[in-house]
């Protein structure tokens, strides 16, 4: 019998690409083979055209001059993400993608980059940059333990909700205790890291969502992840 396909699509991996958050793209490939899936991975850069049939989006941080160089293309495409948000498509955008998935960031420089609002959450550079190990309290998944390193601070809108609290770290600003936001089955956040290969139950709600919308259940195969155990033990008595 063949296998069922999930068809994953990394965004902008070319600006869009920094701390390990290629490393998101390989943790869902390899856990959904595991489960027992085929795998196929995308990538979709500036002037490309867009992929048909998409299960799962992932993009990355970036500088804000890469953000520079995406953020004309992202608007392009901005019709085609809502709608799959929308649809329920899970998405995770770290740093500088969940900045832009938010109504803009206003760089420290002046400069206004314009958002796609899919996240209710805006962005102001400042001068100070918010680096470090950082572990957030997410009631869903957990700790969540990541690296965070951005001049960007982010408010949530009314509508928005938060991935977690701050234990450790910055998050999303200085004034505020949370981090990240979501909307439906996007999540966007600031740990890098990369963060899936150290929050397993993350990777597993972008595939179980992916798979269940796809083909209505989901393998019950259970991976082994002591390793990734280990890392997380490791990871969580590091200082800031
Ligand atoms: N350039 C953005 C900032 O500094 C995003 C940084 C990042 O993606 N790490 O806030």
């Amino acid at each position: 019998m063949s296998k069922q396909v999930i068809r994953l699509l990394q965004l902008y991996p070319k600006d869009m690409n920094i701390y390990g958050d290629n490393g998101n793209m390989l943790v869902l490939q390899r856990r959904l083979e595991w489960y027992g899936y085929e795998v196929i991975c995308l990538a979709y850069n500036p002037g490309d055209t867009f992929p048909h049939d998409v299960d799962i989006i992932v993009g990355g941080g970036g500088q804000d001059s890469g953000q520079d160089r995406i953020v004309d293309d992202l608007q392009v495409i901005a019709p085609t993400l809502r709608a799959l948000a929308d649809s329920g498509t899970p998405m995770l955008v770290v740093c500088g993608l969940y900045q832009l998935f938010g109504h803009f960031f206003k760089t420290k420089s002046g400069e206004t980059l314009q958002g796609i609002g899919i996240l209710d959450v805006e962005t102001y550079g400042e001068s100070e940059r918010l680096i470090g190990n950082i572990i957030v309290d997410s009631k869903q998944f957990g700790d969540l333990i990541g690296y965070e390193n951005h001049s960007g601070q982010t408010f949530l809108g009314e509508h928005a909700v938060p991935l977690g609290v701050v234990r450790l770290g910055a998050g999303n600003n200085t004034a505020d205790i949370y981090e990240g936001a979501r909307y439906k089955n996007v999540i966007g956040t600031y740990l890098h890291g990369s963060v899936l290969p150290k929050n397993p139950e993350l990777a597993d709600f972008f595939i179980r969502k992916a798979v269940v919308k796809k083909y209505s259940e989901m393998s019950d195969d259970l991976i082994d992840d002591h390793f990734a155990d280990l890392a997380r033990k490791a990871a969580l008595k590091r200082p800031r």
